[in-house]
C-alpha cells in the first residue's frame, strides 16, 4: 500500500499517510493542523511495519479522526 510523507507548515514536522490522501487537506497527526503539504508525489515502504500498526489504530479513531477534521473545517471557515 502506498505511504506519502507529507510537511507540516504549522509545525514544521513531517508526517506519513496512506489514507485520506484524495482529501484537499490532511490533518497533520502532531498539531491538528491542515496546513500540510506533500512532499513527495512517490511512493515508500519506510517504516511500513511501524506505520501499519499506527493505521490499525487509526482505523480504530476514524470517528474521532472525522470528528477533528470537521472541527478543523470550521475553524478554516
Ligand atoms: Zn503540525
Amino acid at each position: 500500500m502506498p505511504i506519502y510523507e507529507l510537511h507540516c507548515q504549522s509545525c514544521h514536522r513531517d508526517f506519513e499517510t496512506m489514507a485520506g490522501i484524495n482529501q484537499e487537506s490532511i490533518a497533520c497527526p502532531h498539531c491538528r493542523s491542515t496546513e500540510t503539504r506533500r512532499l513527495i508525489s512517490h511512493t515508500h515502504f519506510r517504516h511500513a511495519d511501524h506505520w501499519v500498526k499506527d493505521m490499525m489504530g487509526a482505523m480504530h479513531r476514524s470517528k474521532e479522526r472525522d470528528q477533528l477534521k470537521k472541527e478543523a473545517q470550521q475553524s478554516i471557515g
